[in-house]
């Protein structure tokens, strides 16, 4: 088993695990990134969300509330970013997370979002819509 997250799933290797279900683990990124970085995974290794059921992505995100509130009562931090990265080079390990990233005042993390609707008109919107929807069905 090549995977780092199932082997810290199995307690093949360490990790500071905050919380586990039949379904999904919840431990420390190791960068602790803000204080506080916890990743979830579902135990059965699965690559990307393109790969989950609906049934494993309910698993994996019914954790988020109960554990954003468990960091906000642990930290106090001014907020949190829920975040997932699929795929080179967004994604570094290949059994999919979520990032629960609480922020706080200074911590210097950048998670930029350009705004560029001043370059769209209505009809850019709809084109995009479209595609999204000709994709969906
Ligand atoms: P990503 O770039 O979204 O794939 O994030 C992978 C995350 O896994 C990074 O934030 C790493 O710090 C974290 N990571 C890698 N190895 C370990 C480990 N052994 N224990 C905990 N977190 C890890
Ligand atoms: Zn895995």
């Amino acid at each position: 088993m090549a995977c780092i997250f199932c082997k810290i799933i199995a307690g093949e290797i360490p990790a500071h695990k905050v919380y586990q279900d039949d379904a999904v683990v919840a431990f420390l990124d190791i960068s602790q990134t803000t204080k506080g970085h916890t990743l979830i995974v579902p135990r059965r290794h699965v690559k990307t969300v393109y790969d989950l059921s609906a049934k494993e992505a309910s698993q994996i995100f019914g954790v988020v509330p109960e554990l954003a509130n468990a960091l906000r009562r642990a930290f106090s931090p001014i907020g949190l970013n829920v975040l997932n990265n699929n795929e080179r080079p967004l994604q570094s390990v290949d059994h999919v997370h979520v990032h629960m990233i609480p922020r706080y005042e200074d911590d210097r993390l950048k998670i930029g979002m350009p705004d560029h609707h001043d370059a769209l008109r209505t009809q850019d919107y709809e084109d995009i819509k479209q595609k999204i929807l000709d994709a969906l069905s």
